[in-house]
């Protein structure tokens, strides 16, 4: 078993119908961008930078960062890679005391984007950081937490006076880095097409869509039941947003947990996703899943699961993709 897996490393992420869908992978360290190129993955869909910040007392600088931002990149060698910026605050709280303390509710915080934006020195850091890195390979900037345009619109100006300095000082840097929003917030996802033409791309953070969504705090066991993304509202919501991202044109990748759960591929397809990006520790059972997938007769069967009522009934719809 073990085995077969490991034989998937040099195919193809094709469906049976032969569509290819891109398995990116998520990464926070050197060990998972090896591990990555080694799986054949088709780039970093999420390289979450915080992981840079949190274990030390004082902040990584400029020069720092950009290092570990081209290793990334040509480590990858070739293939794009997404540097998501500092996602700190919530769940994950840095030692050298950038992320607020004592607030009644830091999920609902001062948190990823809105953090940034709060401290705009740590922000043109970190941008300048990832955009000299741009001179080395293909690479593109995820922003967390984004909630309505006018944040988007405010990163961007940072980007683009941050790169025309960089240029005056003689760095070569790409001639364009894609922007790109994170969904995770559901304001996000419900008005999407409003906002969807101020990015180049979106990557759907499952993990906290669910969390907001379902009132369901991530990290709390005793709501383990209540936390998932089966739910009748989650599927609608992702229906939504990977509509919206199509019909305009703009890439839409799932770089939750759920995108990494070989037992949700068939649902995602169904729902008309291309792009996943997931752990490398999962991605040889995601791309078994998409090789034994048909994805014209998933896509035809989304109407019925978007009927379901409850998560019984996504489960039975999920249960007859998977022995089809
Ligand atoms: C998510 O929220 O789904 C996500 C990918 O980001 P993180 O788990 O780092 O919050
Ligand atoms: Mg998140």
């Amino acid at each position: 078993e073990r085995k077969q897996l490991h034989r998937l490393r040099r195919e193809p992420s094709r469906t049976l119908d032969q569509h290819d869908i891109k398995l990116f992978a998520n990464a926070e360290s050197r060990e998972d961008v090896s591990e990555a190129h080694a799986l054949g993955a088709a780039g970093v869909g999420l390289y979450r930078t915080e992981f840079l910040f949190l274990q030390r007392d004082t902040p990584p600088d400029e020069d720092e960062q950009f290092r570990a931002y081209r290793d990334v990149v040509l480590g990858m060698t070739g293939r794009m890679v997404t540097i998501r910026t500092l996602d700190i605050g919530a769940d994950k709280v840095d030692r050298a005391g950038i992320a607020p303390s004592g607030e009644a509710n830091p999920a609902l915080g001062v948190r990823g984007l809105r953090l940034s934006l709060a401290k705009p020195g740590l922000f043109e850091t970190q941008l300048r950081a990832i955009l000299r890195a741009s001179g080395y390979g293909p690479l593109r900037i995820l922003l967390p937490m984004v909630t309505s345009c006018e944040e988007i619109r405010l990163a961007r100006t940072y980007l683009e006076r941050v790169a025309a300095e960089l240029r005056a000082e003689g760095f070569e840097i790409a001639d364009h880095v894609a922007l790109g929003a994170m969904i995770e917030v559901p304001a996000a996802a419900i008005a999407l097409s409003g906002f969807i033409g101020a990015v180049d791309f979106i990557s759907v953070g499952t993990n906290d869509l669910t969390q907001y969504v379902l009132a369901a705090d991530r990290g709390n066991d005793a709501l383990a039941d209540l936390y998932t993304p089966l739910h009748p509202a989650m599927v609608k919501l992702l229906h939504g947003v990977i509509r919206t991202a199509k019909s305009r044109g703009k890439p839409v990748a799932v770089c939750g947990e759920m995108a990494g759960d070989a037992l949700f591929t068939p649902l995602l397809l169904a729902l008309g996703l291309e792009e996943f990006s997931l752990h490398p520790g999962t991605l040889l059972e995601v791309r078994r899943a998409v090789r034994a997938s048909e994805l014209s007769s998933l896509r035809a069967s989304a109407p019925s699961l978007l009927r379901a009522r409850d998560r019984a009934a996504i489960e039975r719809w999920l249960a007859k993709a998977t022995t089809h």
